[in-house]
């Protein structure tokens, strides 16, 4: 699942080009697949919300291809980006063979050709800086990034996140910007778990910048860490702070997902506190918010949308049974910031019934995360 692909538009466009025959009939070799996110078409489609370039200036192929990479079609959605490619360079249009290659990328990545997508994207941002595009170049930092942690690549994926972070900065798109931050926090926890510095103490101190627009929750977090790990003679290592100061950058921006990392991060550091506190958190959100929203693809599904409950925690709910399987094969944190499914399951599942339903305070469950914490560190 990319970050900044269109995947909560898919079931929109689905929709849109489900109904309309004559597009269809355009193109006789290509059936349309059983929407998996709604099995019923009895409701008018809702309206079409264009993200990105406008849908209505992409050709035919493109918009098809869109379409069909949304429906996790990879094969299909090549095959169209591939004919769209031909129609951009024919026409001389630069920008738009930047962005269908960026397109063919997000679709190799899906399909798990992570080497290939890694080439395409670096040359889909090569176009896109070149013609001066900084939201392509920012949105293809972001998914060479993925495809780098998925390499195990950290400290690569770290400079891609940062990069995009900053152009998100120059273009004004906030929530790319907090976006972006996750990514470096998450990316920069890795790379600490991956290479364990072996003197912390030695490493250059990592100084939480000053920002008086923000001086809320970054600040406070990545000091007060720094100042409890002090306290007991410890001293952090300082990616892992610099990881902290972002998580909770993107956290102040409401990515709401940050908490689990922030969890994940404030461990690592031996502080359990701090930890378990941001789980319960982000469990209790999980809870609140499961019914309109996919585990799998992240899809944010209206109410009164056909969905699937989890069996085991009675709690996440997918738009199919293969979201489902997707949510726990999900093999590497670097394709997603999502919770692997099957590791969460079980505590959501005890959350559900015993702090939620029977009322029990939200610290009975602090042995249960403190193992969820020390068995699945990513
Ligand atoms: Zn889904
Ligand atoms: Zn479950």
């Amino acid at each position: 699942m990319y970050l900044f692909s269109q995947k909560a538009y898919s079931h929109d466009l689905y929709m849109h080009w489900k109904h309309s025959r004559v597009l269809i009939s355009l193109l006789p070799s290509l059936s349309l697949p059983l929407c998996p996110s709604c099995l019923s078409s009895t409701h008018a489609p809702p309206p079409l919300i264009p993200l990105g370039p406008p849908v209505s200036s992409l050709s035919l192929s493109a918009q098809l291809g869109l379409c069909f990479q949304n429906l996790y079609e990879h094969e299909k959605a090549i095959a169209l980006f591939e004919e769209d490619k031909v129609i951009m360079e024919e026409t001389g249009n630069r920008g738009g063979v930047g962005w269908v290659m960026g397109n063919i990328a997000l679709s190799l990545a899906e399909m798990g050709q992570n080497n290939k997508a890694t080439r395409m994207f670096q040359k889909s941002m090569a176009i896109s800086e070149k013609v001066g595009d900084k939201e392509a170049v920012c949105n293809a930092s972001c998914n060479l990034a993925e495809c780098l942690a998925c390499a195990g690549e950290y400290a690569d994926a770290v400079r891609h996140f940062k990069k995009a972070f900053q152009l998100a900065k120059d273009i004004d798109n906030e929530t790319k910007a907090d976006i972006s931050a996750m990514g470096v926090g998450v990316m920069l926890r890795l790379q600490v778990l991956a290479e364990p510095a072996a003197d912390p103490a030695a490493m250059p101190e990592y100084e939480v910048p000053l920002d008086f627009d923000n001086l809320a929750d970054p600040l406070h977090l990545a000091t007060s860490a720094k100042l409890e790990a002090s306290l007991q003679g410890r001293i952090l290592d300082p990616r892992l702070l610099e990881a902290i100061h972002h998580l909770a950058t993107a956290l102040a921006g409401g990515q709401g997902l940050a908490r689990l990392h922030l969890a994940h991060a404030f461990f690592d550091a031996g502080l359990e506190d701090s930890a378990t506190g941001f789980l319960q958190q982000y469990l209790a959100r999980r809870v609140k918010h499961a019914r309109t929203w996919c585990g799998g693809c992240g899809q944010t599904r209206s109410e009164d949308s056909p969905m699937l409950t989890c069996g085991g925690c009675g709690v996440v709910r997918f738009c199919s049974a293969e979201h489902q399987k997707m949510a726990s094969k999900r093999e590497h944190f670097g394709r997603s910031f999502n919770e692997k499914h099957k590791d969460m399951c079980g505590l959501l599942g005890k959350w559900r019934s015993k702090v939620v339903k029977d009322g029990l305070p939200e610290e009975s469950l602090n042995e249960d995360m403190i193992a969820y914490l020390r068995n699945h560190n990513l």
